[in-house]
């Protein structure tokens, strides 16, 4: 039997990957205008960098990863998402020291995580994702949460709707868990082996449990904004304050929190509306996590960031039926009639290309009437008609596939001449 592509895989084939290669110039081209510079890092880390960067007690850590033992006995694993990395290679190659300040960072790549595959969710996905590293300035939050939005206008996206929510400072987290700890204790035989040893590790995920999600004392449960302290109050006012400025509409959510626990201060997820997307609607989550530099073994620095797979930015592309630009046509395709024409083509291809023209020609021993048929799917604007008269008179015809208009070039100059036709 045939050796089939590994579940929660897909393969991307031409027809379907010019939607990513929209998403990827769109997201790229953003950046730029926002300033945010790529960064690369390797498909693989050692196991520990998620262990730290990522937590121990997430659903990531716990049941998601891809992690395997190289020929030389180390643990390493196929990343899960970008943030740990990007993290470390910030404290690694020293860019707190760097001359601009905040360090804004962005990437785009595969993913692993072993889930049970459905809609929307994939054992290998493509994450594009920021990172802004060095400021506790409310407007870079709200500068993010800009650029995930304006990437999403910019390809068309209308039905979209922002949650933010604060998670507060150390000194107001620790206000909330206390909280949470008394709310939950009582009953939390009722609720998920899961949640039962979420409760003393981190209460706050108890909330984020995707199995308990509609207990009664979920509803009840303490919310984190009435613990925030004086200081994480007033910042996450600016933050609000800020989006407003950028007229940019949200709603707050305080049951949102992010299965990762390195997030505090501001956290937010861009979800899509559209009617029929499916049961995951979350396309895009992000927030600040300032303790995570630190946990890294880098300065004490702060950081907020957001990511996105591109798949499931795709099929809210497609269930709002936005129109994908078409890919364009092709400059000229070469129609040549007998071998010694054939023969000629290959040098006319080389030098058209050679002068950055896209061209294609037929490889299939077509007939003229199929060859035309080519030049017509592929879009060409012009066909270029080489027989054996052409040849012995030096001169090649160049049709107009829209107007159907001909025209004669010589072969000595024809790179020349016919870059005055197009
Ligand atoms: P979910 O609650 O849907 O599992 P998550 O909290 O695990 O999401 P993050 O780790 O915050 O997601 O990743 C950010 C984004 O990456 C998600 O909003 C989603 O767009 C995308 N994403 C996460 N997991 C997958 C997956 N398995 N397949 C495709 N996209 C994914
Ligand atoms: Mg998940």
């Amino acid at each position: 039997m045939a050796v089939q592509i590994p579940r929660g895989t897909q393969d991307i084939l031409p027809g379907e990957v010019e939607k990513w290669q929209l998403i990827e110039e769109t997201a790229k081209k953003m950046c730029q205008l926002y300033q945010y510079h790529e960064i690369r890092t390797p498909i693989f880390e050692h196991t520990e960098l998620f262990q730290r960067g990522v937590g121990d007690t997430t659903d990531i850590v716990q049941k998601e990863m891809y992690s395997f033992q190289d020929r030389g006995g180390r643990e390493l694993t196929l990343r899960p998402e970008g943030t740990a990395a990007v993290v470390r290679s910030f404290a690694e190659n020293k860019m707190f020291g760097n001359a601009t300040q905040p360090v804004k960072l962005y990437y785009l790549g595969p993913m692993f995580r072993y889930e049970r595959p459905q809609a929307g969710r994939y054992r290998q996905f493509v994450q594009f994702g920021v990172e802004a590293l060095g400021s506790m300035d409310p407007a870079i939050d709200a500068e993010v949460i800009s650029l995930a939005m304006g990437i999403y206008r910019q390809l068309g996206l209308k039905k979209l709707r922002l949650v933010i929510n604060s998670l507060g400072d150390k000194e107001s987290r620790v206000a909330h868990r206390n909280a949470l700890i008394n709310h939950f204790q009582p009953r939390i035989q009722e609720f998920c082996k899961d949640c039962q040893s979420r409760l003393e590790k981190n209460p706050l995920r108890i909330l984020d449990c995707k199995k308990d999600h509609d207990h009664e004392l979920m509803g009840s449960a303490p919310s984190i904004l009435d613990y925030l302290n004086e200081e994480s109050a007033q910042y996450f006012n600016k933050v609000k304050e800020y989006l407003k400025a950028m007229k940019i509409d949200f709603q707050v959510d305080s049951t949102l929190v992010r299965g990762l626990d390195y997030y505090n201060h501001t956290a937010f997820e861009i979800m899509s509306e559209a009617e029929g997307f499916g049961a995951i609607t979350t396309l895009c989550g992000g927030g600040r996590y300032n303790g995570l530099v630190k946990e890294m073994g880098g300065p004490d620095t702060p950081g907020i960031g957001f990511a996105f797979s591109i798949e499931r930015l795709i099929s809210a592309m497609e269930t709002e039926e936005v129109q994908f630009e078409r890919e364009n046509g092709i400059d000229a395709y070469i129609i040549s009639l007998g071998e010694e024409a054939k023969d000629y083509s290959v040098t006319l291809l080389e030098d058209m290309r050679r002068a950055g023209f896209s061209v294609e020609r037929d490889y299939m021993d077509k007939k003229l009437k199929a060859q035309f048929k080519a030049a017509e799917r592929l879009g060409a604007t012009h066909s270029i008609i080489i027989g054996e008269d052409e040849l012995k008179n030096g001169i090649v015809t160049v049709k107009n596939m829209t107007t159907g208009e001909q025209q004669e070039c010589s072969l000595q100059n024809f790179v020349e001449e016919y870059s005055k036709l197009s």
